[in-house]
Protein backbone atom coordinates (compact mmCIF):
# COMPACT_ATOMS: atom_id res chain seq x y z
CA UNK A 1 0.00 0.00 0.00
CA UNK A 2 1.40 3.47 -0.92
CA UNK A 3 0.85 6.29 1.77
CA UNK A 4 2.06 9.70 1.46
CA UNK A 5 4.39 11.09 3.57
CA UNK A 6 1.86 13.19 5.16
CA UNK A 7 -0.48 10.48 6.13
CA UNK A 8 2.35 8.58 7.70
CA UNK A 9 3.11 11.66 9.66
CA UNK A 10 -0.27 12.09 10.89
CA UNK A 11 -1.01 8.04 11.59
CA UNK A 12 2.17 8.40 13.94
CA UNK A 13 1.14 11.71 15.56
CA UNK A 14 -1.81 10.26 16.36
CA UNK A 15 -0.74 7.31 17.87
CA UNK A 16 2.50 8.69 19.96
CA UNK A 17 1.62 10.45 23.35
CA UNK A 18 4.17 13.48 23.66
CA UNK A 19 4.60 13.18 27.29
CA UNK A 20 5.27 9.26 26.81
CA UNK A 21 7.47 9.93 24.40
CA UNK A 22 9.53 12.75 26.16
CA UNK A 23 9.40 11.57 29.57
CA UNK A 24 11.37 8.74 28.27
CA UNK A 25 14.11 10.59 27.70
CA UNK A 26 13.53 13.71 30.19
CA UNK A 27 11.89 13.61 33.84
CA UNK A 28 8.61 15.45 33.19
CA UNK A 29 6.50 16.62 36.55
CA UNK A 30 2.90 17.56 36.01
CA UNK A 31 2.06 21.45 36.54
CA UNK A 32 -1.55 22.13 35.97
CA UNK A 33 -2.41 21.56 32.60
CA UNK A 34 0.90 20.93 31.51
CA UNK A 35 4.71 19.17 31.78
CA UNK A 36 7.41 20.97 32.65
CA UNK A 37 10.93 19.01 32.77
CA UNK A 38 15.16 20.62 32.38
CA UNK A 39 15.66 21.38 28.52
CA UNK A 40 17.49 18.92 26.91
CA UNK A 41 18.11 21.23 24.06
CA UNK A 42 20.28 24.11 26.04
CA UNK A 43 21.81 24.33 29.85
CA UNK A 44 19.36 24.89 32.57
CA UNK A 45 19.19 24.67 36.53
CA UNK A 46 15.29 25.46 36.28
CA UNK A 47 12.88 23.69 34.38
CA UNK A 48 11.57 26.09 31.20
CA UNK A 49 10.96 23.05 28.94
CA UNK A 50 7.02 22.38 28.62
CA UNK A 51 5.19 19.89 26.90
CA UNK A 52 1.18 20.23 26.75
CA UNK A 53 -0.46 16.76 26.63
CA UNK A 54 -3.47 18.61 24.96
CA UNK A 55 -2.13 19.94 21.81
CA UNK A 56 0.63 17.27 21.80
CA UNK A 57 3.72 19.68 21.39
CA UNK A 58 6.54 21.21 23.58
CA UNK A 59 7.91 24.64 24.26
CA UNK A 60 11.12 25.53 26.10
CA UNK A 61 10.53 29.01 27.57
CA UNK A 62 14.33 29.41 27.71
CA UNK A 63 15.52 28.78 24.41
CA UNK A 64 12.72 29.12 22.38
CA UNK A 65 12.66 25.70 21.00
CA UNK A 66 9.83 23.65 20.57
CA UNK A 67 6.85 21.40 17.81
CA UNK A 68 5.63 18.37 17.42
CA UNK A 69 6.64 15.17 19.01
CA UNK A 70 8.46 14.38 15.32
CA UNK A 71 10.41 17.66 15.61
CA UNK A 72 11.28 16.77 19.16
CA UNK A 73 12.72 13.20 17.84
CA UNK A 74 14.39 14.98 14.93
CA UNK A 75 16.23 17.04 17.31
CA UNK A 76 16.90 14.54 19.93
CA UNK A 77 17.88 11.76 18.16
CA UNK A 78 19.23 14.08 15.17
CA UNK A 79 17.21 12.49 12.81
CA UNK A 80 15.48 14.16 9.29
CA UNK A 81 11.90 14.01 9.36
CA UNK A 82 11.59 10.93 7.49
CA UNK A 83 14.05 8.78 9.67
CA UNK A 84 12.48 10.56 12.72
CA UNK A 85 9.30 9.18 11.77
CA UNK A 86 10.68 5.85 11.17
CA UNK A 87 12.09 6.02 14.29
CA UNK A 88 8.82 6.66 16.25
CA UNK A 89 6.84 4.21 13.93
CA UNK A 90 9.37 1.25 14.94
CA UNK A 91 8.75 2.24 18.67
CA UNK A 92 5.25 2.40 18.41
CA UNK A 93 4.86 -0.69 16.53
CA UNK A 94 3.01 0.92 13.56
CA UNK A 95 4.41 -0.34 9.82
CA UNK A 96 6.26 1.31 7.86
CA UNK A 97 4.43 1.89 4.50
CA UNK A 98 5.98 2.18 1.30
CA UNK A 99 5.82 5.80 0.63
CA UNK A 100 5.67 7.96 -2.67
CA UNK A 101 8.33 10.64 -2.43
CA UNK A 102 9.49 13.33 -4.60
CA UNK A 103 11.64 11.46 -6.91
CA UNK A 104 14.94 13.39 -5.54
CA UNK A 105 14.53 11.75 -2.52
CA UNK A 106 14.00 8.22 -4.38
CA UNK A 107 17.28 9.05 -5.73
CA UNK A 108 19.50 9.16 -2.93
CA UNK A 109 16.97 6.25 -1.25
CA UNK A 110 17.84 3.77 -4.12
CA UNK A 111 21.36 5.00 -4.06
CA UNK A 112 21.44 4.09 -0.50
CA UNK A 113 19.87 0.81 -0.34
CA UNK A 114 21.74 -0.20 -3.87
CA UNK A 115 25.38 0.55 -0.65
CA UNK A 116 23.68 -1.79 1.83
CA UNK A 117 22.94 -4.28 -0.60
CA UNK A 118 26.93 -4.58 -2.24
CA UNK A 119 27.94 -4.62 1.33
CA UNK A 120 25.60 -7.18 2.56
CA UNK A 121 27.02 -9.01 -0.80
CA UNK A 122 30.19 -8.36 -0.17
CA UNK A 123 29.53 -10.06 3.99
CA UNK A 124 28.23 -13.16 1.90
CA UNK A 125 30.93 -13.89 0.04
CA UNK A 126 33.62 -13.30 2.63
CA UNK A 127 31.66 -15.49 4.71
CA UNK A 128 31.42 -18.48 2.61
CA UNK A 129 34.99 -18.08 1.42
CA UNK A 130 35.73 -18.15 5.18
CA UNK A 131 34.11 -21.28 6.10
CA UNK A 132 35.42 -22.90 2.47
CA UNK A 133 38.66 -24.60 2.13
CA UNK A 134 40.10 -21.15 0.86
CA UNK A 135 39.77 -20.13 4.19
CA UNK A 136 41.60 -22.11 6.40
CA UNK A 137 44.62 -19.61 8.08
CA UNK A 138 41.96 -17.36 8.81
CA UNK A 139 40.33 -20.12 10.48
CA UNK A 140 43.93 -21.30 12.16
CA UNK A 141 44.78 -17.61 12.96
CA UNK A 142 41.23 -16.77 14.55
CA UNK A 143 41.23 -20.16 16.23
CA UNK A 144 44.56 -19.47 17.75
CA UNK A 145 42.88 -15.84 19.65
CA UNK A 146 39.87 -18.15 20.86
CA UNK A 147 37.63 -17.59 18.45
CA UNK A 148 35.81 -20.82 17.43
CA UNK A 149 33.35 -21.31 14.63
CA UNK A 150 30.04 -20.47 16.40
CA UNK A 151 31.26 -16.63 17.35
CA UNK A 152 33.03 -15.94 14.26
CA UNK A 153 29.65 -17.11 12.59
CA UNK A 154 27.89 -14.66 15.29
CA UNK A 155 30.15 -11.62 13.87
CA UNK A 156 29.87 -13.00 10.10
CA UNK A 157 33.54 -12.91 10.13
CA UNK A 158 34.77 -13.49 6.73
CA UNK A 159 38.18 -13.88 4.48
CA UNK A 160 38.93 -11.90 1.61
CA UNK A 161 41.57 -14.13 -0.27
CA UNK A 162 45.08 -12.64 -1.16
CA UNK A 163 44.08 -11.97 -4.74
CA UNK A 164 43.55 -8.85 -7.16
CA UNK A 165 40.40 -9.37 -9.04
CA UNK A 166 38.20 -12.16 -7.48
CA UNK A 167 35.76 -9.93 -5.15
CA UNK A 168 35.29 -7.43 -8.20
CA UNK A 169 34.95 -10.21 -10.70
CA UNK A 170 32.45 -12.24 -8.56
CA UNK A 171 30.25 -8.80 -8.08
CA UNK A 172 30.24 -7.63 -11.86
CA UNK A 173 28.99 -10.91 -12.89
CA UNK A 174 26.09 -10.53 -10.29
CA UNK A 175 25.37 -7.23 -12.13
CA UNK A 176 26.80 -5.21 -9.53
CA UNK A 177 28.15 -1.87 -11.01
CA UNK A 178 31.99 -1.38 -10.70
CA UNK A 179 30.47 2.25 -9.79
CA UNK A 180 28.52 1.18 -7.09
CA UNK A 181 31.58 -1.23 -6.05
CA UNK A 182 33.87 2.04 -6.12
CA UNK A 183 31.51 4.34 -4.16
CA UNK A 184 31.24 1.19 -1.28
CA UNK A 185 35.05 1.36 -1.18
CA UNK A 186 35.09 -1.98 -2.19
CA UNK A 187 37.19 -2.04 -4.99
CA UNK A 188 40.12 1.10 -6.11
CA UNK A 189 41.23 2.17 -9.23
CA UNK A 190 44.41 0.69 -10.99
CA UNK A 191 47.30 2.45 -12.28
CA UNK A 192 45.40 2.29 -16.15
CA UNK A 193 42.61 4.22 -16.56
CA UNK A 194 39.60 2.04 -16.25
CA UNK A 195 41.49 -0.96 -14.47
CA UNK A 196 39.90 -1.43 -10.91
CA UNK A 197 41.38 -4.15 -8.00
CA UNK A 198 39.85 -5.54 -4.60
CA UNK A 199 40.21 -3.54 -1.41
CA UNK A 200 40.71 -6.13 0.66
CA UNK A 201 42.87 -8.66 0.11
CA UNK A 202 44.65 -11.21 2.48
CA UNK A 203 42.72 -9.68 5.40
CA UNK A 204 39.96 -11.32 7.96
CA UNK A 205 37.03 -9.59 7.56
CA UNK A 206 34.82 -8.01 10.13
CA UNK A 207 31.61 -6.45 8.76
CA UNK A 208 30.07 -3.64 10.73
CA UNK A 209 26.78 -4.08 11.36
CA UNK A 210 24.02 -0.79 11.30
CA UNK A 211 20.90 -1.05 13.63
CA UNK A 212 18.95 -2.02 10.77
CA UNK A 213 20.73 -5.46 10.68
CA UNK A 214 22.27 -4.39 6.88
CA UNK A 215 26.41 -4.35 6.80
CA UNK A 216 27.28 -1.05 6.02
CA UNK A 217 31.40 -1.56 6.03
CA UNK A 218 34.54 -3.84 6.71
CA UNK A 219 37.16 -4.25 8.72
CA UNK A 220 39.99 -5.94 7.50
CA UNK A 221 42.70 -7.41 9.83
CA UNK A 222 45.96 -8.62 7.64
CA UNK A 223 47.33 -11.60 8.66
CA UNK A 224 50.80 -11.76 9.24
CA UNK A 225 52.66 -8.74 9.37
CA UNK A 226 51.80 -6.34 6.75
CA UNK A 227 50.39 -2.67 6.96
CA UNK A 228 48.18 -1.58 7.78
CA UNK A 229 47.41 -3.98 10.40
CA UNK A 230 43.63 -3.30 10.29
CA UNK A 231 42.19 -1.47 7.11
CA UNK A 232 38.75 -0.36 7.30
CA UNK A 233 36.15 0.91 4.47
CA UNK A 234 36.44 4.69 4.00
CA UNK A 235 33.67 6.49 4.79
CA UNK A 236 30.33 6.42 2.23
CA UNK A 237 26.92 7.73 1.53
CA UNK A 238 25.68 5.40 4.40
CA UNK A 239 28.71 4.68 6.68
CA UNK A 240 30.39 7.73 8.65
CA UNK A 241 32.88 6.07 11.47
CA UNK A 242 31.83 8.08 14.13
CA UNK A 243 28.45 7.26 14.33
CA UNK A 244 28.26 3.83 14.26
CA UNK A 245 29.23 1.31 17.69
CA UNK A 246 30.62 -1.86 16.69
CA UNK A 247 28.46 -4.47 18.13
CA UNK A 248 25.66 -2.17 19.26
CA UNK A 249 23.27 -4.47 16.90
CA UNK A 250 23.96 -7.48 18.92
CA UNK A 251 24.44 -5.56 21.96
CA UNK A 252 21.16 -3.36 21.92
CA UNK A 253 18.81 -5.84 22.51
CA UNK A 254 20.66 -7.02 25.98
CA UNK A 255 20.89 -3.38 27.39
CA UNK A 256 17.25 -2.95 28.12
CA UNK A 257 16.89 -2.18 32.05
CA UNK A 258 19.77 -0.56 33.81
CA UNK A 259 22.92 -2.89 32.52
CA UNK A 260 25.85 -0.80 31.67
CA UNK A 261 27.22 -0.53 28.60
CA UNK A 262 31.10 -2.12 28.22
CA UNK A 263 32.96 -0.34 26.08
CA UNK A 264 36.02 -1.54 24.33
CA UNK A 265 38.13 -0.21 21.04
CA UNK A 266 38.23 -2.96 19.21
CA UNK A 267 37.33 -5.48 17.15
CA UNK A 268 39.12 -8.08 18.88
CA UNK A 269 38.39 -6.94 22.07
CA UNK A 270 34.80 -6.72 21.89
CA UNK A 271 34.74 -10.47 20.43
CA UNK A 272 36.57 -12.17 23.34
CA UNK A 273 33.95 -9.97 25.58
CA UNK A 274 31.47 -12.19 23.97
CA UNK A 275 33.40 -15.16 23.76
CA UNK A 276 33.36 -15.32 27.99
CA UNK A 277 29.65 -14.01 28.05
CA UNK A 278 29.82 -10.39 28.76
CA UNK A 279 27.49 -9.75 25.62
CA UNK A 280 26.59 -5.90 26.73
CA UNK A 281 29.83 -4.85 25.15
CA UNK A 282 30.19 -1.99 21.93
CA UNK A 283 33.15 -0.99 20.68
CA UNK A 284 34.12 2.22 19.45
CA UNK A 285 36.51 1.52 16.24
CA UNK A 286 39.06 4.17 17.10
CA UNK A 287 40.15 6.10 20.22
CA UNK A 288 38.13 9.13 20.37
CA UNK A 289 34.56 8.35 21.32
CA UNK A 290 32.44 11.17 19.30
CA UNK A 291 29.00 13.17 20.15
CA UNK A 292 26.77 10.77 18.08
CA UNK A 293 28.57 7.76 19.47
CA UNK A 294 27.59 8.71 22.80
CA UNK A 295 24.28 9.86 22.00
CA UNK A 296 23.98 6.31 20.59
CA UNK A 297 24.71 4.88 23.98
CA UNK A 298 22.39 6.79 25.42
CA UNK A 299 19.72 5.59 23.33
CA UNK A 300 19.85 2.00 25.32
CA UNK A 301 21.86 2.82 28.62
CA UNK A 302 22.20 5.06 31.55
CA UNK A 303 25.78 3.60 32.68
CA UNK A 304 29.45 3.51 30.41
CA UNK A 305 32.03 1.07 31.46
CA UNK A 306 35.44 1.86 29.63
CA UNK A 307 37.51 -0.98 29.18
CA UNK A 308 40.51 0.57 27.02
CA UNK A 309 44.03 0.37 27.21
CA UNK A 310 45.84 1.53 30.43
CA UNK A 311 48.71 3.54 28.11
CA UNK A 312 48.85 7.04 27.61
CA UNK A 313 47.23 6.65 24.45
CA UNK A 314 44.09 4.77 26.31
CA UNK A 315 44.07 7.68 28.97
CA UNK A 316 43.54 10.47 26.87
CA UNK A 317 40.97 8.45 24.67
CA UNK A 318 39.07 8.30 28.22
CA UNK A 319 39.46 11.88 29.07
CA UNK A 320 38.05 12.68 25.70
CA UNK A 321 35.45 10.38 25.93
CA UNK A 322 34.51 11.20 29.37
CA UNK A 323 33.31 14.92 28.17
CA UNK A 324 31.22 13.60 25.66
CA UNK A 325 29.90 10.65 27.74
CA UNK A 326 28.95 13.12 30.34
CA UNK A 327 27.30 15.81 28.71
CA UNK A 328 25.14 13.12 27.51
CA UNK A 329 24.44 12.75 31.08
CA UNK A 330 25.54 9.28 31.12
CA UNK A 331 27.20 7.86 34.09
CA UNK A 332 30.36 7.09 33.58
CA UNK A 333 32.99 4.35 35.15
CA UNK A 334 36.10 2.72 34.35
CA UNK A 335 37.85 -0.43 34.89
CA UNK A 336 41.43 -0.16 35.46
CA UNK A 337 43.15 -3.86 33.54
CA UNK A 338 46.88 -4.35 34.61
CA UNK A 339 49.60 -3.19 33.19
CA UNK A 340 50.32 -4.41 29.43
CA UNK A 341 47.13 -6.51 29.39
CA UNK A 342 43.79 -5.57 26.97
CA UNK A 343 40.88 -6.90 27.35
CA UNK A 344 41.33 -9.90 24.99
CA UNK A 345 44.30 -10.86 26.51
CA UNK A 346 43.23 -10.65 30.30
CA UNK A 347 40.45 -13.25 29.73
CA UNK A 348 42.37 -15.61 28.54
CA UNK A 349 44.54 -15.24 31.94
CA UNK A 350 41.91 -14.79 34.03
CA UNK A 351 38.43 -16.26 33.08
CA UNK A 352 35.18 -14.61 33.09
CA UNK A 353 35.36 -14.35 37.09
CA UNK A 354 38.41 -12.28 36.69
CA UNK A 355 37.09 -10.37 34.78
CA UNK A 356 33.59 -10.09 36.31
CA UNK A 357 35.61 -8.82 39.65
CA UNK A 358 37.65 -6.02 37.76
CA UNK A 359 33.95 -4.97 36.33
CA UNK A 360 32.86 -4.99 40.43
CA UNK A 361 35.62 -3.27 41.16
CA UNK A 362 35.45 -0.61 38.34
CA UNK A 363 36.36 3.02 39.40
CA UNK A 364 34.10 6.04 39.21
CA UNK A 365 35.59 8.48 36.44
CA UNK A 366 36.37 11.00 38.67
CA UNK A 367 38.53 8.77 41.09
CA UNK A 368 40.24 7.30 38.21
CA UNK A 369 41.46 10.69 36.60
CA UNK A 370 42.25 12.30 40.56
CA UNK A 371 44.60 8.97 41.11
CA UNK A 372 46.53 9.63 37.51
CA UNK A 373 47.06 13.23 38.24
CA UNK A 374 48.33 12.21 41.25
CA UNK A 375 50.84 9.55 39.62
CA UNK A 376 51.68 12.05 36.51
CA UNK A 377 52.34 15.31 38.52
CA UNK A 378 54.15 16.29 41.46
CA UNK A 379 51.10 17.54 43.33
CA UNK A 380 53.06 19.07 46.39
CA UNK A 381 53.89 21.50 44.01
CA UNK A 382 51.59 24.35 43.04
CA UNK A 383 52.03 23.77 39.51
CA UNK A 384 51.39 19.89 39.80
CA UNK A 385 48.45 21.01 41.53
CA UNK A 386 47.48 23.48 38.52
CA UNK A 387 48.38 20.68 35.61
CA UNK A 388 46.12 17.97 36.89
CA UNK A 389 43.26 21.01 37.27
CA UNK A 390 44.25 21.57 33.66
CA UNK A 391 43.36 17.97 32.71
CA UNK A 392 40.08 17.47 34.69
CA UNK A 393 38.77 21.34 33.59
CA UNK A 394 37.39 19.84 30.24
CA UNK A 395 35.41 17.46 32.69
CA UNK A 396 34.19 20.05 34.50
CA UNK A 397 33.01 22.22 32.14
CA UNK A 398 30.50 19.76 31.29
CA UNK A 399 29.09 19.45 34.54
CA UNK A 400 26.10 21.44 35.26
CA UNK A 401 23.95 20.37 38.22
CA UNK A 402 25.46 22.15 40.95
CA UNK A 403 25.35 18.92 43.53
CA UNK A 404 27.08 17.34 40.95
CA UNK A 405 30.14 20.27 40.17
CA UNK A 406 30.01 20.78 44.41
CA UNK A 407 30.34 16.90 45.07
CA UNK A 408 33.44 16.86 41.73
CA UNK A 409 35.26 19.95 42.91
CA UNK A 410 35.18 18.77 46.61
CA UNK A 411 36.61 15.21 45.94
CA UNK A 412 39.51 17.28 43.56
CA UNK A 413 40.46 19.52 46.47
CA UNK A 414 40.83 16.67 48.54
CA UNK A 415 42.46 14.29 46.12
CA UNK A 416 45.29 17.27 45.69
CA UNK A 417 45.25 19.09 48.66
CA UNK A 418 43.50 22.28 47.73
CA UNK A 419 40.60 24.49 49.27
CA UNK A 420 37.74 23.40 47.17
CA UNK A 421 37.06 27.55 46.95
CA UNK A 422 40.32 27.43 44.63
CA UNK A 423 39.51 24.32 42.91
CA UNK A 424 36.58 26.37 41.38
CA UNK A 425 37.65 29.40 41.08
CA UNK A 426 40.27 28.07 38.63
CA UNK A 427 38.21 25.93 36.84
CA UNK A 428 35.51 28.93 36.30
CA UNK A 429 38.16 31.27 35.31
CA UNK A 430 38.88 30.11 32.31
CA UNK A 431 35.03 29.38 31.74
CA UNK A 432 33.60 32.42 31.75
CA UNK A 433 33.74 33.29 28.11
CA UNK A 434 31.74 30.21 27.29
CA UNK A 435 29.56 30.72 29.83
CA UNK A 436 28.83 33.83 28.72
CA UNK A 437 27.81 33.14 25.51
CA UNK A 438 25.13 30.79 26.39
CA UNK A 439 23.83 33.60 28.88
CA UNK A 440 23.36 35.79 26.21
CA UNK A 441 21.46 33.47 24.01
CA UNK A 442 18.98 33.18 27.23
CA UNK A 443 18.38 36.64 27.68
CA UNK A 444 18.44 37.84 23.82
CA UNK A 445 15.10 35.03 23.32
CA UNK A 446 14.08 36.56 26.92
CA UNK A 447 14.16 40.31 25.70
CA UNK A 448 11.34 39.37 22.80
CA UNK A 449 8.60 38.63 25.72
CA UNK A 450 5.51 39.52 24.47
CA UNK A 451 2.32 40.73 27.31
CA UNK A 452 0.28 37.55 28.22
CA UNK A 453 -2.62 39.29 27.64
CA UNK A 454 -1.94 39.01 23.65
CA UNK A 455 -0.61 35.68 24.06
CA UNK A 456 -3.87 34.94 25.86
CA UNK A 457 -6.05 36.63 22.76
CA UNK A 458 -4.38 33.84 20.20
CA UNK A 459 -5.00 30.80 22.70
CA UNK A 460 -8.49 31.99 23.08
CA UNK A 461 -9.02 32.01 19.42
CA UNK A 462 -6.65 29.07 18.89
CA UNK A 463 -8.78 26.67 21.28
CA UNK A 464 -12.41 28.12 20.06
CA UNK A 465 -11.85 29.01 16.27
CA UNK A 466 -15.73 29.65 16.35
CA UNK A 467 -14.92 32.74 17.91
CA UNK A 468 -12.72 34.67 15.31
CA UNK A 469 -16.03 36.18 13.95
CA UNK A 470 -16.74 37.91 17.15
CA UNK A 471 -12.82 39.14 17.72
CA UNK A 472 -13.09 40.35 14.70
CA UNK A 473 -15.89 42.42 14.90
CA UNK A 474 -14.36 43.65 17.93
CA UNK A 475 -10.48 43.46 17.68
CA UNK A 476 -8.48 46.89 16.69
CA UNK A 477 -5.42 45.70 15.42
CA UNK A 478 -3.38 48.21 16.95
CA UNK A 479 -4.24 47.11 20.20
CA UNK A 480 -1.38 44.10 19.72
CA UNK A 481 2.02 45.26 20.71
CA UNK A 482 3.79 42.22 19.02
CA UNK A 483 3.93 42.98 15.28
CA UNK A 484 4.77 39.08 14.65
CA UNK A 485 1.40 38.60 16.81
CA UNK A 486 -0.54 41.06 14.85
CA UNK A 487 0.78 39.56 11.65
CA UNK A 488 -0.81 36.11 12.47
CA UNK A 489 -4.14 37.15 14.27
CA UNK A 490 -4.83 38.90 11.64
CA UNK A 491 -3.77 36.31 8.57
CA UNK A 492 -6.09 34.25 11.17
CA UNK A 493 -8.61 36.15 11.75
CA UNK A 494 -9.01 36.71 7.95
CA UNK A 495 -9.18 32.83 6.77
CA UNK A 496 -12.45 30.86 7.84
CA UNK A 497 -11.36 28.86 10.35
CA UNK A 498 -12.56 25.30 10.02
CA UNK A 499 -10.84 23.24 12.58
CA UNK A 500 -8.18 24.02 14.81
CA UNK A 501 -5.87 21.64 13.70
CA UNK A 502 -2.76 23.52 15.75
CA UNK A 503 0.11 21.27 14.05
CA UNK A 504 -0.50 22.53 10.39
CA UNK A 505 -1.12 26.17 11.84
CA UNK A 506 2.01 25.75 13.11
CA UNK A 507 3.58 24.62 10.12
CA UNK A 508 2.09 27.30 7.72
CA UNK A 509 3.60 29.53 10.85
CA UNK A 510 6.93 31.46 10.12
CA UNK A 511 9.61 30.31 12.84
CA UNK A 512 8.84 32.67 15.24
CA UNK A 513 5.16 32.83 15.50
CA UNK A 514 5.51 29.24 15.58
CA UNK A 515 7.59 29.99 18.58
CA UNK A 516 5.06 32.30 19.98
CA UNK A 517 2.12 30.12 19.19
CA UNK A 518 3.61 27.06 21.66
CA UNK A 519 4.09 30.13 24.34
CA UNK A 520 0.70 30.85 23.83
CA UNK A 521 -0.83 27.39 24.32
CA UNK A 522 1.39 27.14 27.69
CA UNK A 523 -0.42 30.36 29.12
CA UNK A 524 -2.88 29.61 31.84
CA UNK A 525 -6.18 31.10 31.66
CA UNK A 526 -6.81 34.14 34.56
CA UNK A 527 -10.53 32.82 34.74
CA UNK A 528 -10.26 28.77 34.73
CA UNK A 529 -14.49 28.99 34.68
CA UNK A 530 -15.18 31.58 32.51
CA UNK A 531 -16.94 30.30 29.21
CA UNK A 532 -14.98 31.17 25.97
CA UNK A 533 -17.03 34.40 24.88
CA UNK A 534 -16.87 35.65 28.10
CA UNK A 535 -13.22 34.96 28.03
CA UNK A 536 -12.55 36.54 25.44
CA UNK A 537 -14.74 39.93 25.78
CA UNK A 538 -12.70 40.45 29.16
CA UNK A 539 -9.39 39.84 26.99
CA UNK A 540 -10.42 42.12 24.36
CA UNK A 541 -11.37 44.81 27.18
CA UNK A 542 -8.20 44.30 28.76
CA UNK A 543 -6.34 45.02 25.46
CA UNK A 544 -7.83 48.04 24.68
CA UNK A 545 -6.79 49.21 28.13
CA UNK A 546 -3.46 47.99 28.17
CA UNK A 547 -2.84 49.81 24.27
CA UNK A 548 -4.70 53.14 25.72
CA UNK A 549 -1.62 53.57 28.66
CA UNK A 550 0.87 52.45 26.20
CA UNK A 551 -0.77 55.55 24.71
CA UNK A 552 -0.94 57.54 27.27
CA UNK A 553 2.58 56.68 27.69
CA UNK A 554 3.76 57.61 24.79
CA UNK A 555 2.43 60.98 24.95
CA UNK A 556 3.52 61.95 28.42
CA UNK A 557 6.83 61.27 26.84
CA UNK A 558 6.34 63.03 24.18
CA UNK A 559 4.80 66.21 26.23
CA UNK A 560 7.93 65.97 28.48
CA UNK A 561 10.25 65.96 25.53
CA UNK A 562 8.12 69.15 23.96
CA UNK A 563 8.58 70.81 27.40
CA UNK A 564 12.16 70.47 27.41
CA UNK A 565 13.14 71.74 24.25
CA UNK A 566 10.33 74.04 22.74
CA UNK A 567 8.76 74.92 25.79
CA UNK A 568 4.93 75.19 26.27
CA UNK A 569 2.89 75.55 22.67
CA UNK A 570 -0.46 74.55 21.21
CA UNK A 571 0.65 71.34 20.02
CA UNK A 572 1.78 70.43 23.90
CA UNK A 573 -1.60 71.81 25.44
CA UNK A 574 -3.67 69.40 23.14
CA UNK A 575 -1.24 66.34 23.92
CA UNK A 576 -1.84 67.21 27.98
CA UNK A 577 -5.66 67.44 26.55
CA UNK A 578 -5.64 63.87 25.09
CA UNK A 579 -3.71 62.45 28.64
CA UNK A 580 -6.37 63.95 30.22
CA UNK A 581 -8.74 62.05 27.71
CA UNK A 582 -7.19 59.20 27.70
CA UNK A 583 -6.89 58.58 31.92
CA UNK A 584 -10.66 59.13 31.40
CA UNK A 585 -11.23 56.16 29.10
CA UNK A 586 -8.91 53.84 30.77
CA UNK A 587 -10.97 54.64 33.95
CA UNK A 588 -14.88 53.82 31.97
CA UNK A 589 -13.09 50.74 30.51
CA UNK A 590 -11.90 49.66 34.02
CA UNK A 591 -15.55 50.42 35.56
CA UNK A 592 -17.24 48.21 32.44
CA UNK A 593 -14.57 45.51 32.73
CA UNK A 594 -15.28 45.32 36.58
CA UNK A 595 -19.03 45.23 36.15
CA UNK A 596 -18.69 43.02 33.19
CA UNK A 597 -16.76 39.99 35.48
ZN1 LIG B 1 15.62 25.12 26.00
Amino acid sequence: MKSSLTDFANNVRASADIVDIIGGYIPLKRAGASYKGLCPFHKEKTPSFNVHQGRQIFHCFGCGVGGDVIKFIMMQERLDFRAALEHLARRLGIPLPEITTRSEDDGREKKYRALREINNFALKYFRELYESSEGVSAREYLKGRGIDSDLAKRFAIGWAPDRWHDFLDTAVKKGYSQNLLLEAGLILPGNTKGSFYDRFRGRVMFPIIDLHGDCVAFGGRILGDGEPKYLNSPETDIYKKGRVLYGLNLTRGQLRGNEPALLVEGYMDLIALYKYGFNTAVASLGTALTEEQARLLKRFTKEVIFIYDGDEAGQKAMLRGCEVLLAQSLSVKIVVLPESEDPDTFLDKKGAAGFQSLIEKRMDFLDFFIETGRRDFNIRTPEGKIAVLDMLKPILDRIHHPILFNDYTFRIAEGIGLEQRLVIQHIRAKNAGVKKTADEAIQKHAKEKIPPLELFLVRILLDNPELCPKAQETLELEWVSSSVLRGFISRYLSEAQESSDFISIEENASEEEASLLREATFISSPLPNASPEELLRINLERLKISHKRRHRRHLVQEVQKAEKTIGVNEDVLRMADDIHQNSLDICELREKLFVGE
